[in-house]
């Protein structure tokens, strides 16, 4: 019998398989595939997955090399999320050895056993006394003991921290014989016959015709779409939905921007539920991580709550998925494997033939669109739940008025009126920093990034100038670095300056400030929170940050100092995202007796789709836009994967895509196929970023097939092509991002 070969998927770039030997000693009845096996690979050695066994190889014989170590008996990877990371590979044009090492937990990916651990449990030991002599000197020993004995099943090591635990103490109680170690496994979670740990609210109608329009749903694919205001209660549909899925025995998957994680959310979930909830975002360490996505996987939780990445969660019983706010940008990953876990999700839903669900108070032009050719059943919730009225919008003309960092005067006023009558106020403004730019008045210097075609950010507060693309960081300079003078002035407002001058505008007021730099530790956010939910006045200034996942009841007013930004750019997907920020940012505001009073400061005051937004509404400015983007042949009335390259020296990028562009060409007439446009190549709008010069070249098509068709075909032919040797290149199928 011919040796047994092994093919293999490697977390490697290139789209092949490799082959290899079995390791010395493993029979081939042993060789499940999906297991693991280490490799060597060139003078490393990778992790890779066992795809088939076969008895061929197009590898000379004397030239394969035996695989050095089986790690799983059996595939640690479902067959049905196996099937997802194949179709995944597949539609994305990535390495299928890739993106499984994107799909696994980091822990996996680097061999660690696909079991769920056992853990350490400290106990007190039987006959232990408390006041035992020997701790007389020891009130570390002392105070741990006591900590241990009010844990009757024991403390989990990974407890230990959170209360202020000592490991040397626990060693040293464990040498006196005073506590003991047990090793076992979490217990799992019972089957209930109450899942519920606090009563549901009583749904109003729009609520409950939604509810039973997806239960109805139940059991196979279908895709809803819940276009709820904000605050219209559709978290609580959500829960109530859950609550089904878990009475039927199966599982729930909940994804969540991460933006969103705030614990507010999580505790939510927490405290309606008796039940095992897996959390799988960046706030979880890798061991956290692997036991979250075992616990789903072996059907030991119950709902499964994550960010982008737990799309790829496995599930024992899948019930039903969830999307809440269905159009963040941050489903779509823009690094290696480029791909949108909110299709991937309906995608899955299909496969496992179960319902998914979209949630957001500004659906994407994609899901409108879906929802319109009836892939998906649209469902609205127009009232907020708890009574509140929607606010009221103002556009402001700022042409030619003065602006005091960024604020100008009628703005000034209304905010002086609120707060004076006792309310509180959020500013909005989505730039980070004191300024944009550093200016020298002398001689024109600006603050250019060095790496980038970019101007540097002045951080006041910390005295830098950084680059917000690249992350370069510099002193700021007290001097001009060009002719020394000093009269350097920061042109234009981020938060920062909104900040420091709103404090010095209304000096009465507290003001906070929530971006990146101001909220990097948990605990300045919770502080803030607590402040703003005591109800007096006080003004809030911040990022994008500001408008999810909170709601401000006593904020009455919405201050946005900028909405132009979505309206120049030549992004076309700048002003749905800017609608999208309007329309999340003004549905954290107001309550019931005081309904909530948006103003928009802009240059472009009347250009018709924000006039469309404030005067119809978020639907209304989508069908405007849609039919915009119908007509200009655009997504999602058109489908576009973009070819990116980069390089270090200028014209490297561009003469690859260049020969990029002529094979594409050849494959197009070779395969005969029609309605592909090739746009490019172009440098990119940043030309240089991070000290390498970019360029692209843009593919457009009229239909899915065909281009799939093309793509497939074509990075077969940009693997082998030179040229690409020398240039960082990547494809991204649904680009988000044109830049
Ligand atoms: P969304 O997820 O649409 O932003 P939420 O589910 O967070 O809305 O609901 C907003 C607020 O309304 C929450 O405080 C929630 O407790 C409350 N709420 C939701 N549904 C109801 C209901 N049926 N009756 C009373 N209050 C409700
Ligand atoms: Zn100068
Ligand atoms: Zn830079």
């Amino acid at each position: 019998m011919p040796d047994a070969i092994l093919r293999i998927a490697l977390p490697s770039p290139l789209r092949r398989l490799f082959d290899y030997r079995a390791p010395p000693g493993v029979p081939r009845s042993a060789l499940q595939p999906g297991a693991r096996l280490r490799v060597p690979f060139g003078r490393r050695e990778l992790i890779g997955i066992l795809i088939e066994v076969t008895d061929h190889s197009e590898v000379p014989a004397g030239k394969l090399k035996p695989a050095l170590q089986l790690l799983d008996a059996q595939s640690p990877l479902p067959p049905a999320l196996f099937k997802l990371c194949l179709w995944t590979a597949q539609y994305y044009q990535h390495s299928l050895g890739d993106t499984l090492s994107w799909a696994l937990p980091v822990l996996l990916r680097q061999g660690e056993p696909a079991e769920v651990r056992q853990e350490r449990f400290w106990h007190l030991a039987e006959g232990a006394q408390l006041d035992d002599p020997r701790l007389s000197r020891a009130p570390r020993q002392r105070e741990a003991l006591q900590t241990i004995a009010q844990h009757p099943h024991g403390v989990a090591q990974q407890l230990l921290g959170q209360l202020q635990l000592n490991k040397d103490s626990l060693g040293l109680l464990h040498e006196k014989g005073l506590v003991r170690i047990e090793i076992r496994r979490h217990a799992a979670s019972e089957r209930h016959l109450n899942w519920l740990a606090e009563p549901e609210l009583p749904l109003n109608p729009e609520q409950r015709a939604a509810a039973e329009a997806i239960r109805t749903g139940f059991g196979r694919f279908n895709a809803f779409l819940l276009a709820g205001v904000t605050g219209s209660g559709k978290t609580e549909v959500y829960l109530q939905l859950i609550r089904e899925t878990l009475e039927a025995g199966k599982q729930a998957l909940v994804l969540i921007p991460e933006i969103n994680l705030g614990p507010q959310t999580l505790a939510r979930f927490e405290r309606r539920f008796n039940a095992r909830i897996a959390l799988l975002h960046s706030g979880v360490n890798d061991r956290e991580r692997l036991d979250a996505w075992l616990a789903a996987r072996d059907g030991e939780a119950d709902i499964i709550i994550g960010t982008r990445s737990a799309l790829f969660t496995p599930m024992q019983r899948p019930g039903l998925i969830i999307i809440d706010e269905e159009h963040d940008a941050s489903y779509k990953q823009q690094e290696g494997l480029r791909y949108h876990a909110r299709d991937l999700a309906v995608v899955r839903a299909h496969q496992d033939n179960i319902p998914i669900l979209l949630g957001s108070a500004t659906p994407s032009m994609e899901s409108l669109h879906n929802a319109h050719s009836g892939r998906y059943a649209m469902l609205h919730l127009h009232q907020r739940a708890g009574g509140a009225q929607q606010p009221r919008f103002l556009r402001l003309d700022v042409k030619s008025r003065p602006l005091d960092s960024g604020i100008s005067a009628p703005m000034q006023q209304a905010i002086a009126q609120t707060l004076a009558a006792g309310q509180q106020v959020l500013v909005f403004l989505n730039r980070r920093g004191f300024a944009p730019t550093l200016l020298c008045h002398d001689c024109g210097w600006l603050s250019e990034c060095p790496r980038c075609d970019a101007r540097m950010t002045v951080h006041q507060r910390s005295g830098e100038l950084r680059c917000h693309h690249c992350g370069h960081v510099e002193r700021q300079p007290s001097n001009c670095p060009t002719c020394n003078n000093v009269d350097l002035r920061p042109v234009g407002a981020g938060t920062e300056r909104a900040e420091e001058r709103l404090g010095i505008l209304f000096p009465q007021v507290p003001v906070l400030r929530v971006d990146r730099d101001s909220t990097s530790r948990k605990e300045a956010m919770t502080t803030l929170f607590n402040t703003v939910q005591r109800g007096e006045p006080c003004i809030l200034v911040g990022t994008q940050m500001l408008a999810k996942g909170h709601h401000f009841p006593r904020v009455t007013l919405v201050a946005i100092l900028d909405a132009d930004g979505g309206l120049f750019s030549a992004d076309f997907r700048a002003s749905e995202r800017m609608a999208q920020l309007i329309v999340q940012v003004a549905g954290r505001a107001g309550r019931a007796e005081e309904p909530g009073k948006v103003i928009i400061q802009s240059h472009l005051a009347d250009h018709p789709l924000l006039v469309q937004l404030t005067e119809q509404g978020y639907f209304a400015f989508a069908e405007q836009a849609l039919s915009e983007r119908r007509s200009a042949g655009l997504p999602p009335f058109c489908h576009l994967a973009l070819l990116r390259a980069e390089a270090h020296k200028p014209g490297q990028a561009e003469g690859f895509l260049d020969e990029a562009c002529s094979e594409a060409e050849l494959l197009l007439n070779e395969l005969k196929l029609s309605g592909i446009e090739l746009l490019g190549p172009v440098p990119a709008p940043m030309e240089r970023r991070a000290g390498r010069y970019r360029a692209q070249l843009l593919v457009q098509a009229n239909a899915r097939a065909p281009l799939h068709r093309l793509l497939g075909s074509w990075m077969l032919a940009l693997e082998q092509m030179p040229s690409g040797r020398a240039v960082r290149w990547s494809l991204d199928v649904d680009p988000i991002d044109l830049f």
